[in-house]
């Protein structure tokens, strides 16, 4: 049987709308708008893209938007500087700092100047260390879409076997904490990994986060496992021009699994969508009020 498509694009919609209805009834009922400020340091194209949907999306469910684009040679004190504002400043509820910088600054100095309680990319240590101990974080973005697309798709996680194929601070590590954290067997598999078509054969869920275009054929899944595809690969076409693969061969992999995500329209939307849950948590939590149901780890 064909397996069933993850639709992230519809997911997303879904959540923004949920995340628009909530930020409403934050100004009408308390005066609040949630905030988010977005630092992109340099000229990398892709971040350049990424910035831009960023803040439309942020004023599209209602929230107040900053975008503070420094040039390429801006010094990390100069950086450290505009966190600590940002830091202070009331109006803004989550800060996000587009990575890659560039080389002359330390990204891990960077995440952790901007406070915890801001950190809507869930990246500071402080977040990482309450993830990892199962206290209330600020959990990573694109991971969370993960879980929620999960949680969406079977209802309770708990006993399932989940392998997550990558070990990145960004995805690989926090997912395989969000999957332990609904009770979910976890393996985590990497480059070192002896046999990843074995590894992965067991598993009920599937995240592959590793960044090699089409790298998991369908023999390696499980009849009836979901796939999810956190991978986003440019690849040339036969006929001339690129598109875009995900980590998993789709057609093979959608041949034997139960449910699979697409790329694109699978993972990739669910990120900014989450980055927007995350500030609408991060404003609530700032005031003392109910966090949005649903929307959270
Ligand atoms: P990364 O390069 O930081 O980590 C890749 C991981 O894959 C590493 O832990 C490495 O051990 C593992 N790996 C490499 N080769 C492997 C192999 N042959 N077998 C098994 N594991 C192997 O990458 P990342 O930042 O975690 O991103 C992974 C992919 O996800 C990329 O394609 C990236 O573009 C994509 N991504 C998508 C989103 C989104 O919004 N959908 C967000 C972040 C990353």
């Amino acid at each position: 049987m064909a397996a069933t498509v993850i639709d992230g694009k519809a997911f997303a919609a879904d959540v923004r709308s949920r995340v628009a209805e909530h930020v409403a009834g934050l100004k009408s009922e308390h005066g609040i708008v949630p905030g988010l400020a977005v630092v992109l340091v340099g000229e990398d194209p892709a971040s350049q893209v990424y910035v831009r949907n960023k803040g439309k999306q942020t004023v599209e469910v209602g929230m107040h938007s900053v975008e503070h684009r420094l040039d390429a040679t801006t010094s990390q004190e100069d950086l450290l500087a505009l966190i600590a504002d940002l830091n202070a400043d009331p109006a803004i509820h989550g800060i996000l700092c587009q990575l890659p910088v560039p080389d002359h600054i330390d990204g891990d100095t960077i995440l952790n100047a901007i406070d915890p309680a801001k950190d809507v990319d869930g990246f500071h240590i402080s977040n990482v260390g309450l993830l990892g101990t199962g206290q209330k974080a600020m959990v990573p973005c694109t991971p969370l879409g993960c879980l929620m697309m999960l949680r969406d798709h079977h209802g309770a996680l708990s006993g399932l076997d989940a392998v997550v194929i990558g070990r990145s601070n960004i995805v690989g590590k926090p997912m395989a904490q969000l999957l332990l954290g609904d009770s979910c067997t976890v393996t985590i598999a990497h480059s070192r990994t002896k046999d990843l078509a074995a590894t992965v054969r067991r598993a009920d869920i599937v995240v592959a986060a590793v960044g090699r275009p089409q790298m998991v054929p369908g023999d390696w899944i499980k009849p009836g496992a979901t796939v999810i595809d956190v991978g986003i690969n440019r690849i040339d076409k036969p006929e001339g021009g690129t598109r875009l693969v995900g980590d998993v061969d789709y057609d093979s992999c959608a041949a034997v699994a139960g449910a699979i995500t697409p790329v694109p329209g699978g993972v990739g939307p669910m990120t900014i969508a989450c980055l927007l849950a995350n500030t609408l948590t991060a404003c609530c939590r700032a005031n003392n009020l109910p966090e949005p149901e649903g929307l959270t780890a």
